[in-house]
């Protein structure tokens, strides 16, 4: 068993896309064991991409994603992390496969409607920047 952190922007939820995503990962078997909305400020959202505080795009994604609320999930299942990532597709939405998220949703690379974590390490850090073991079910 894995767990992994999902998000959904601030994009997917001014746009009304919450059920939509949910729904999908109802459809595909990825348990939802926590969930709550989150306001992040500006320092949050930065502490939570420290890995690409180097890259160009780190200024405007941290702005983005401090921008609104986003909803915040942790799923669990066998091969989650792998799994949750391809339903979600590339992070460029024009070059995502038919029938993800984000070719279905996403309309930038950057408000790309959700997030997804990429190795066990980085979900075991991305879980613990929101949640305590109290608000997570199992
Ligand atoms: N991003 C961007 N421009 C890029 C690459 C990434 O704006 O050229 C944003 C986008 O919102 C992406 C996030 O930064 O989801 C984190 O980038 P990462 O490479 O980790 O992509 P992800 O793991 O989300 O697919
Ligand atoms: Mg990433």
């Amino acid at each position: 068993m894995q767990n992994t952190l999902a998000i959904i922007k601030p994009d997917g939820v001014q746009r009304s896309l919450i059920g939509g995503v949910i729904t999908r990962l109802e459809k595909n078997h990825l348990s939802i064991i926590a969930m709550k909305m989150v306001y992040m400020t500006k320092t949050q959202a930065e502490g939570f991409y420290a890995v690409h505080r180097q890259r160009p795009f780190f200024e405007s994604l941290t702005n983005f994603m401090s921008s609104g609320p986003c909803v915040v999930m942790v799923l669990e299942g066998e091969n989650v992390i792998a799994r949750y990532r391809e339903l979600m597709g590339a992070t460029n939405y024009e070059e995502a496969a038919e029938g993800t998220i984000r070719r279905e949703f996403a309309t930038d690379i950057e408000k790309n409607v959700v997030h997804g974590s990429d190795a066990p390490e980085t979900a075991a850090f991305e879980i613990g920047y929101f949640f305590n073991r109290f608000e997570i079910v199992s």
